[in-house]
């Protein structure tokens, strides 16, 4: 399965840099990610808050060789981020159905 991470990874390079907001975490709820990460081994699936967000919406693992390189190579964009978290997850939600494998053809 594409990971949708990955997929925003090489977004157009039209999107404008962009600071990360404090207490939004939807990049870390919103899209699947077929990484291991600690505590979940077989990846995170879309719509699940990831195990390594803490209590403040940080991720616990920042820096740690284990954090996947897929969350370290996503940079906040405008065109994902938005003014809120509420378009950012709406955005990621959306991408995540976009890049779904096609079904098997029977
Ligand atoms: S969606 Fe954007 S603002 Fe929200 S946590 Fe991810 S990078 Fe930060
Ligand atoms: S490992 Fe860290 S950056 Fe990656 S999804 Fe989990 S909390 Fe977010």
């Amino acid at each position: 399965m594409q990971d949708s991470l990955a997929a925003i990874r090489v977004a157009p390079p039209s999107a404008q840099p962009h600071a990360c907001r404090p207490g939004c975490a939807a990049c870390c709820i919103a899209p699947s990610i077929s990484s291991p990460i600690p505590g979940m081994p077989s990846g995170k699936p879309a719509g699940v808050r990831c195990v390594q967000l803490d209590q403040d919406l940080q991720c616990a693992i920042f820096g740690d060789p284990q954090r996947p390189a897929c969350c370290g190579g996503l940079q906040p964009a405008a065109e994902m981020c938005g003014d809120n978290r509420q378009h950012a997850l709406l955005w990621l939600t959306t991408l995540e159905t976009l890049t779904q494998p096609e079904p098997p053809v029977p």
